[in-house]
């Protein structure tokens, strides 16, 4: 801009054809532009009145897109996109105790953990994800896998009663994942939470003594809970109780608590969740692969129950993609309930954005597009052939295998993908990994 002009100098501006918010509710803009300062979300207006108010660094024109929120994949296990494709078509006992428990004893190190978080990072980026949340091994690695990508990130370090190539015990996962949240306290992308694997892999005694450092700490909690039947049985059988009675009892269950699946719900398990305000984690796409079971997402969310969505591992997926994964829980949803206006398109939206930052406690700062949050924003290109015509944007988003049109990515304002070319991670570099990993487990 030339001197004597009373505009106001900022870092980026968003011009877009369409914006949808995703607060206020149920909104979309047109022709509207997102002004962008020091990574946070300054003013959004009318593109000829912001022209006329701000001039920026960097201006993008996207006359034929879609700007959303950046999407919040709320439970994955990164590195295991390395045993993508590995053994499917196996129920979750069968793969989980057969196929990737003992590939994982052979192959999981820091360097695999390292490569296959980075492979999903550049995975999700290209399918319009700008948060993940993980629970894996070697989590230090996880991070700075996540810190190259620009990514933001929730580190679920996992704790369970048997030893693995990360740890030895419950209280050896626990002392390294404090170490953990030390070394990344206040940290801008980066935020450490403790994952105890499952109930049935976790013992009273480190479950309680997680819920008392959680609560001190004010640190998420994400559990895999009633991902089957099975499970619920079986702990019934065993104990009287059902797994989430027993979570409840030992105090793990609060506004911190992330439940991964939930396909088993009576009406008191409703109850529970509403009286201690813990999240579900709906991972649909991962459950019906693994025959799990259907979490009941419109009773759930009815209830006011905060419903979020994740893709799970990509060995039981087997993508990353939660566009993906948004169209699978709206179709799921209304399957299940015998109701076509389940989990309507903006719900989808809501529950692949809001939700997710809510259930991992980051709702203050993303989730939504609205001044004073941080700038992580999605565009999707909606001019192929495949969209026309288009007479409601967000439907494309929710039903429309839309993943392959994202075409520029931001984290706190800063570029993870512009024109679908990836400026954060080397792209040939990630591929070579890939094959490398590949020829190692298959030889
Ligand atoms: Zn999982």
């Amino acid at each position: 801009m030339s001197q004597g002009t009373s505009t106001t100098s900022v870092d980026l501006m968003i011009h877009a054809r369409w914006i949808i918010p995703v607060v206020p509710e149920n909104t979309v803009l047109s022709d509207c532009s997102l002004v962008i300062d020091n990574g946070q979300i300054l003013a959004i207006h009318p593109t000829t009145e912001a022209k006329r108010l701000y001039s920026a660094d960097h201006e993008h024109h996207l006359d034929e897109h879609i700007v959303t929120p950046g999407l919040v994949n709320t439970h994955n296990h990164a590195a295991m996109s390395l045993l993508r494709g590995f053994a499917d078509d196996h129920p979750l006992q069968t793969w989980l105790e057969e196929h990737i428990w003992p590939t994982e004893a052979q192959w999981v190190t820091p360097e695999f953990v390292r490569d296959g978080t980075e492979l999903s990072a550049a995975e999700m980026i290209r399918s319009g994800t700008t948060t993940f949340a993980d629970m894996y091994f070697f989590p230090e690695e996880t991070a700075k896998a996540a810190l190259n990508s620009g990514m933001r990130c929730q580190l679920h370090f996992p704790v369970l009663d048997f030893p693995t190539a990360w740890g030895q015990g419950p209280d050896d996962y626990i002392q390294k994942g404090l170490a953990l949240s030390d070394a990344y306290r206040s940290h801008p992308t980066i935020n450490v939470a403790f994952g105890p694997h499952a109930p049935y892999t976790v013992s009273d005694e480190p479950l309680q003594r997680i819920a008392t450092l959680a609560e001190e700490m004010q640190a998420p909690i994400q559990i895999h809970l009633h991902e089957t039947a099975a499970e619920v049985s079986d702990a019934v059988a065993n104990t009287g109780e059902r797994p989430i009675e027993r979570l409840n009892r030992l105090g793990l269950l609060s506004p911190l608590t992330q439940c991964v699946h939930m396909t088993q719900v009576t009406a008191e398990d409703i109850e529970v969740l509403k009286q201690t305000g813990a999240n579900i984690i709906h991972c649909p796409e991962s459950n019906l692969k693994l025959a799990s079971g259907f979490c009941p997402v419109k009773a759930l969310l009815d209830n006011g129950i905060n419903v979020a969505l994740g893709t799970d591992g990509a060995a039981s997926n087997n993508d990353q993609d939660l566009f993906g994964e948004m169209r699978t829980a709206a179709l799921l949803a209304k399957g299940v309930s015998g109701d076509a206006s389940a989990v309507d398109a903006h719900t989808a939206l809501r529950m692949a954005t809001l939700n997710g930052a809510k259930a991992l406690g980051m709702d203050a700062e993303i989730g939504s597009l609205e001044v004073g949050k941080q700038a992580d924003i999605t565009a999707i290109a909606v001019n192929q052939l495949e969209q026309l015509p288009l007479y409601n944007p967000v439907s494309a988003l929710s039903y429309n295998n839309i993943s392959h049109q994202v075409s520029h990515v931001w984290v706190n304002g800063n570029p993870l993908m512009e024109d679908r070319r990836l400026t954060t991670l080397d792209e040939h570099r990630v591929r070579e990994k890939a094959k490398y990993w590949q020829n190692r487990i298959e030889s």
